[in-house]
């Protein structure tokens, strides 16, 4: 165990054993699930029943016993309940990242349901060339009043490496900024209701049913989004001060309660199926996917705003709990039928482990030696799925292997 590789090394686990020589330190056996493929160790908590079918498979499959035309009435008229009854203010406020599923959630509420929302984005800095694009259609094609946010870069460059250093993640500003701004526009507009996509914790890994009819809280916002930190955890890191994170902050209960602030999620009422909602979106208003291939997942139509966030941000993931994205996508596209179990585990094969190509920009962005990345990255890996072994190479169980 003493045994010191190169930080280069340390990034290739997953890859198996050394010259055929099968080592002694093996990873930690990991369950998963026996329809999708999402571990034990998800990123989104999960459990499984006594068939091995994890609560995310269940929860999605309720969606075949919801009776969606009482939901939709529901729905119509909980927006009349908030409509500005005098045009005085916006209808509600829709906090849109410029993907496939922001614009459908526009075109449900502007177009469908004639309501007149205020557009709401946290900007975080290193968009796409083709995350750019759709912003500007979605600005053209639907005409809504649209705010798009950018905290200081200064300050976004130090929240990187803090993000990465303190919490593993050098994103968390984006969460932040997303579980933030939008709610901050609501209370400033006075706008009581804010139309949220999906419910991640319940959407991909089944924390809640669809009887529940979870809604948006501070306590949610905090505790999953936010993963227990908050804006002032960056206050005197790196010198950032309280003021650099106005933005960052959840309004006071006074500010809420006040304009009665409500927020919902939309896949409640309507059930989410990503890839219609991309095909819809293609179709009806010109969204374009990313027109070459990500190096770490199959699909083309997500997460197409920030350049490192299909590249350095998913692979953090890997590094700490074992998968990525792609396993997202896969079970997405397993429990809606368009991919077998096989097919899946076949991606998860080719995407999961690759080291993405972006991360070289990253660092010089972020101005971090690649050693220091490395290093920081390893302390941040599951001990319930990472050991590293007498060859000094990082390892985990693979799905593959099962069965
Ligand atoms: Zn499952």
């Amino acid at each position: 165990m003493n045994t010191r590789t190169e930080p280069g090394q340390l990034t290739k686990g997953a890859e198996g054993d050394a010259q055929g020589m099968e080592p002694r330190i093996r990873p930690p056996r990991m369950q998963y699930c026996t329809r999708c493929v999402y571990p034990a160790a998800a990123a989104t908590p999960l459990t499984f029943d006594e068939n091995g079918v994890c609560s995310g498979c269940r929860t999605h499959e309720e969606q075949k016993e919801v009776d969606w035309a009482r939901r939709e009435k529901m729905f119509r008229e909980l927006l009349d309940e908030h409509r500005s009854p005098d045009g005085k203010r916006y209808d509600c406020v829709i906090p849109v990242s410029g993907g496939k599923d922001s614009f459908y959630q526009i075109h449900l509420l502007k177009v469908v349901y004639g309501m007149n929302p205020l557009l709401v984005t946290y900007n975080e800095n290193n968009e796409t060339e083709v995350g750019k694009r759709n912003i500007q259609r979605m600005k053209e094609v639907f005409g809504c009043d649209y705010i798009n946010f950018t905290p200081s870069i200064e300050v976004l460059k130090k929240m990187n490496r803090i993000g990465l250093r303190k919490m593993g993640d050098p994103d968390m500003h984006a969460h932040l900024g997303i579980n933030s701004v939008p709610i901050q526009m609501a209370v400033l507009y006075q706008v009581p209701l804010i139309i949220w996509g999906e419910h991640g914790f319940m959407n991909l890994g089944g924390m809640h049913s669809y009887k529940d009819m979870v809604e948006y809280t501070a306590r949610y916002r905090k505790e999953h989004n936010l993963r227990g930190y908050d804006w002032y955890d960056f206050v005197e890191e790196e010198g950032i001060t309280e003021q650099e994170m106005l933005w960052g902050k959840y309004p006071d209960d006074e500010d809420i309660e006040r304009v009665d602030v409500r927020g919902i999620f939309i896949s409640n009422y309507f059930g989410w199926n990503q890839n219609e909602h991309a095909e819809l979106m293609v179709e009806t208003y010109g969204f374009e996917i990313n027109p070459g291939q990500f190096d770490r997942t199959y699909k083309r139509d997500s997460n197409l705003n920030n350049i490192h966030d299909n590249g350095v941000h998913d692979y953090m993931k890997w590094v700490k709990f074992g998968y990525g994205r792609v396993v997202d996508h896969v079970c997405r596209d397993i429990r809606s039928g368009t991919m077998s179990r096989d097919e899946g585990i076949d991606m998860v094969r080719r995407f999961d482990h690759v080291v993405p190509g972006d991360i070289t920009r990253w660092l010089d962005y972020v101005e971090m030696a690649r050693t220091e990345f490395e290093e920081t990255a390893d302390g941040w890996r599951d001990p319930r799925v990472w050991v590293r072994n007498e060859y000094g190479q990082w390892v985990k169980d693979n799905i593959w292997d099962h069965n």
